[in-house]
């Protein structure tokens, strides 16, 4: 199984660049920003907590992430090939979680770190804004969103690096050229 851990800062290309490695590897997309997503679209109570939390560019609980990587885990079809999973972990508790769930599982993971500037990531996300209908891409909630990931998801890096699972590409220029690293880097491991 080839298992990746896509991290990077919000409008790092995490979505896009998930697209592309499942087309190539046939892996299974885990987004599970697109998950709490379909939950607040559902309107459920849970929902209507999840939106609250989301539109301020907050993170949703470790306990309540960590419970729903667990399920998923629980489910997953014999005959997967791996799995991308896109925004998670979020914070250092939520990687532990991870790491164990993996091992009770015989899974492994590798962590690729989509490195972007400040300054193309707020473009992006003021760009994708536009389309996208997401209530925290405005320019508050961006800046709020930077804040979070710098100070509670950065560390994670630092988590994955420590057990030696840590890679960083380049995303500044585009997802072509983001891939291209990702398929050297995935070759170099023999995957
Ligand atoms: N979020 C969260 N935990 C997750 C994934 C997402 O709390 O594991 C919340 C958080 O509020 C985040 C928002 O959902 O700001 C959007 O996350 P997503 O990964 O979809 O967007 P990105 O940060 O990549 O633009
Ligand atoms: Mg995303």
């Amino acid at each position: 199984m080839l298992n990746i851990i896509l991290g990077g800062a919000p409008g790092s290309g995490k979505g896009t660049i998930s697209e592309l490695i499942m087309n190539q590897y046939g892996l299974q997309h885990l987004s599970t920003g697109d998950v709490l997503r379909a939950e607040i679209k559902s309107g459920s109570v849970l929902g209507q907590e999840i939106d609250a939390i989301i539109s301020k560019g907050n993170l949703v609980p470790d306990s309540k992430m960590i419970d729903l990587i667990e399920n998923y885990l629980n489910n997953l079809a014999p005959d997967c090939k791996g799995v991308i999973f896109d925004g998670f972990p979020r914070t250092v508790e939520q990687a532990k979680a991870l790491t164990e769930l993996l091992t009770a599982h015989n899974m492994d993971a590798v962590m690729i770190d989509l490195y972007a500037e400040e300054s193309v990531i707020i473009n992006r996300l003021i760009n994708r804004g536009k389309t996208s209908g997401r209530a925290d891409d405005n320019l508050e909630t961006i800046k709020k969103r930077l804040d979070v990931y710098q100070t509670q998801t950065k560390p994670v890096c630092e988590y994955f690096l420590n057990l030696r699972k840590y890679f960083m590409v380049n995303s500044n220029i585009n997802p072509t050229c983001t891939f291209s690293q990702i398929e050297a880097l995935l070759t170099m491991m023999n995957k």
